[in-house]
């Protein structure tokens, strides 16, 4: 359905997911701030514009991976923004798979679906643009591999049509429902993802702490009721698999800088709906402490060294 696609941000994520779009035989503008990763895309025949207007101009869909909320708002609504000019639009799809509040995300795809087409595609059911929020799991190796699972909100039709273009960037995708639920989805996924990794961090200390290894203990949870993907996958005890982060003194993965900012728009969507969530709270507390301790770009498994630091009174 769609031949030429728009990147802007092109960071750890977005220059390997634009990268593999390039690569599966789209006709790929970028854009990004930095001049220099910009130069890079233009050396690998990739076409570079100076704006997100400029890209939307060139593009049927344009896909924004970027760092939170405001900047995805910026690019959108901003001076020489995606939707530059009010009302009258040319990419009949924006997809932001940038990890935002859902709120945002709801905002502007009502923002969006105000605008008119500049011109109609046959094939096309819609009548205006139509925004789909469409966030990742899986860091920069998934990115680089093709290998992300996206995480979709807002009209299924739409979701349908943009299929494709998610499995050239990745292996799975998941529809969630109306505009907004896509970054929902991400941010519970991360919130439970945190706490199950304190969870099994803490008990795989105790048990230590009480005489077991942490891999006989890994093992039984294996076979039993605390079986979780922290515990036989991205076990958080240096020794017990490889592979891990843990395997290699917690370098690559995911940061606590990255998850503290997601427990941080957990926070603040549960304040904001009057959802009381202890747990998230503490998690919160805990990844941000880790932050200021000087780990904040080691791979968030790191919250397992916390029970050995004397951090966690
Ligand atoms: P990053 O900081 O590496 O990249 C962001 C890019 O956006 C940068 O190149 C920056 O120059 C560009 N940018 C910032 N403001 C801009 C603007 N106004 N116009 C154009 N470009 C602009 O971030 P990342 O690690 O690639 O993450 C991107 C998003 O994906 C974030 O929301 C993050 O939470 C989410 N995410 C990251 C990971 C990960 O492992 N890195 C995994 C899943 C989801």
């Amino acid at each position: 359905l769609f031949e030429s696609v728009g990147f802007i941000g092109l960071g750890n994520m977005g220059s390997r997911m634009a990268s593999n779009l390039f690569k599966a035989g789209y006709k790929v503008a970028v854009h990004d701030i930095n001049q220099n990763v910009m130069q890079k895309f233009s050396d690998m025949g990739v076409d570079t514009k100076r704006t997100p207007f400029e890209v939307g101009e060139a593009s049927e869909v344009v896909i924004t991976m970027l760092p939170s909320s405001s900047h995805v708002d910026h690019v959108y609504t901003g001076p020489n923004g995606l939707l530059h000019g009010g009302h009258l639009l040319r990419p009949w799809l924006l997809i932001d798979s940038s990890t935002i509040d859902p709120q945002t995300s709801r905002k502007l795809s009502a923002t969006v679906s105000n605008c008119i087409l500049k011109e109609r595609k046959d094939n096309w059911e819609f009548q205006s643009p139509v925004m789909l929020d469409a966030p990742v799991s899986g860091g920069v190796l998934a990115a680089e591999a093709g290998t992300l699972t996206f995480m979709v909100g807002g009209s299924e039709e739409a979701y349908l049509a943009a299929k494709p273009l998610f499995l050239s960037m990745g292996k799975s995708t998941v529809y969630c429902g109306g505009a907004g639920n896509g970054s929902a989805a991400k941010i519970c996924n991360n919130l439970a993802m945190a706490i199950s990794m304190l969870g099994v961090s803490e008990a795989l200390a105790l048990g230590q702490s009480l005489g077991i290894s942490a891999s006989i203990l890994t093992k039984v949870f294996s076979s039993s009721s605390a079986c979780c993907w922290s515990s036989d996958t991205y076990n958080p005890v240096p020794g017990v698999m490889g592979g891990v982060p843990s395997s290699r003194n917690y370098d690559g993965g995911f940061s606590p800088k990255l998850m503290a900012k997601d427990l941080n728009l957990a926070a603040t969507s549960a304040e904001d709906v009057g959802l009381k969530c202890p747990l998230t709270s503490q998690a919160q507390k805990i990844y941000t402490g880790l932050c200021q301790d000087g780990y904040e770009n080691k791979d968030f498994s790191c919250v397992f060294r916390h029970y050995y630091d004397g951090k966690n009174e």
